[in-house]
């Protein structure tokens, strides 16, 4: 039998606190103590960082960590393009957007020239991503008349009322909007856009109407779902057709993450209405955004006065176009496809091998990577987390994702080598060969 999904994939829950060092047991407590119980830790064995430089995090000692896990540094951690051109700015000059400044205009000139929508667009500036998924909520009822979105069965799109109740993988704690429909995942043999299609439809029955689709790229929260490329393109039609709006959620997949396009929608040759981003636009600085067709947005923008005090400010900016130049320069995207592929190829040799590794799926530096239990070949959360952990001892981060936490996710920094893929790969060997070897496959 599959087992009962975690409340967090791979979070500290305190059952090694003794394991830990002094320094870090006391941290822990401090924390704890002022911030107070909603914030969750990742590992077993909780690290503590003092720097980062490109794809590496330092502990208080020296020591250095593989990152395969982070996509918010996605041009390498304190880039030094991104840090100089950040301090000069801050030196220089920061407001809001209220008054006439150059940098919010061309960066909005030069974000919309890597875009692919059915119309000429504009750009609106946030801090997170939750508000630009928000504020794409607003646009996409303003337009319609209608409240009914559909995502899919353990999406994530943010922290606000509106999208904790559209997210399910925030578990039964929260649940589901009325308005909100909740579709199977893509997999192979399920016709998704017959279910997105089957929703839309219980939408109206239920007098809520249709206001849009609304899902993340690769399906990150899902599992990882990219392939094969394309199959998003009669989920669009179908959304068209029923006269709602395709918001792409490229908060995960965004900026050149999946390697052979800037967006991840483009991958699937599809046009969205809305598309909204942020996690990796500012390497770190929080900005965040959305682009939406300009009928859609004149129409809203007449009606609704935006403001949004730090969102587009110059500093946040200057760190987005500095992103944007590194993609450039340091041919991250073509980085992303080779490294990438040479990092799934080296995984898929090791599942090859093992009972324990499943299906090895994704695209660019996006990887995921089904873990079974080789007594049940059921999904394991459990042994996923212990691989996970198993790595962190490694000094290698990974995490895991998915309805059961079964899934392996890599999603390092775009600058990942073919050696650190190897680093990688043959940590990962070490741990499954201790994994199998220590409990025996009747254990999991
Ligand atoms: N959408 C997706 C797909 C995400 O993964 C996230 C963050 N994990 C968000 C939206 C929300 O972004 P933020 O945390 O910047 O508000």
């Amino acid at each position: 039998m599959t087992e009962p999904p975690p409340v967090m994939v791979n979070a500290y829950d305190g059952s090694r606190a003794d394991d830990l060092p002094p320094a870090t047991r006391e941290l822990i407590r401090r924390r704890e103590h002022a911030l107070g119980r909603a914030y969750r830790l990742f590992y077993d064995q909780p690290v503590s960082f003092t720097r980062a430089a490109g794809v590496h995090l330092y502990d208080a000692e020296g020591n250095a960590y593989l990152d395969a896990y982070n996509n918010v540094p996605s041009v390498g951690h304190c880039h030094p393009h991104v840090t100089q051109t950040v301090a000069r700015q801050v030196a220089t000059l920061n407001t809001h957007t209220r008054y006439l400044t150059d940098p919010v205009v061309s960066y909005a000139e030069r974000l919309l020239a890597t875009h692919d929508l059915a119309a000429a667009a504009n750009a609106i500036f946030t801090c997170t991503g939750s508000e630009a998924n928000d504020l794409a909520l607003r646009i996409a009822r303003h337009h319609t008349g209608a409240a009914g979105i559909v995502v899919t069965a353990n999406a994530y799109h943010g922290v606000t009322a509106a999208l904790a109740e559209l997210s399910p993988s925030l578990g039964p704690n929260i649940p589901l909007a009325a308005h909100v429909r909740a579709v199977p995942a893509p997999a192979p043999g399920l016709d998704f856009t017959a279910a997105v299609t089957w929703a839309i439809t219980d939408l109206r029955r239920h007098g809520h109407g249709f206001a849009a689709f609304l899902a993340d790229s690769i399906f990150s929260s899902d599992g990882v779902r990219p392939d094969p490329a394309g199959y998003l393109a009669p989920v669009a039609d179908a959304v068209h057709q029923a006269g709602g709006l395709y918001i792409a959620d490229e908060v995960q997949a965004g900026f050149a993450r999946t390697g052979t396009h800037m967006w991840g929608y483009q991958r699937h040759g599809l046009r969205p209405d809305i598309v909204t981003m942020g996690k990796p636009m500012g390497n770190g600085l929080p900005i965040a955004g959305l682009i939406a067709r300009h009928d859609i947005l004149d129409a809203f923008g007449r009606d609704v006065r935006y403001f949004n005090t730090f969102g587009g400010n110059p500093v946040s900016i200057a760190a987005a176009a500095a992103v944007l130049d590194i993609l450039e320069t340091d041919r991250l995207p073509v980085n992303a496809a080779t490294t990438g592929a040479y990092l799934k190829d080296t995984i898929a040799r090791l599942a090859a091998g093992t009972p324990l590794l499943g299906d090895v799926r994704g695209t660019g530096l996006y990887l995921g990577i089904d873990v079974n239990s080789p007594s049940t070949g059921e999904p394991s959360g459990r042994l996923a987390s212990a691989i996970v952990n198993a790595m962190r001892e490694r000094r290698v981060l990974i995490s895991a994702t998915g309805p059961h936490g079964s899934v392996l996710k890599i999603r390092p920094p775009l600058p990942f080598a073919p050696e650190h893929a190897d680093q990688l790969g043959n940590v990962l060997a070490d741990v499954l060969t201790a994994a199998g070897a220590a409990a025996g496959p009747a254990a999991w």
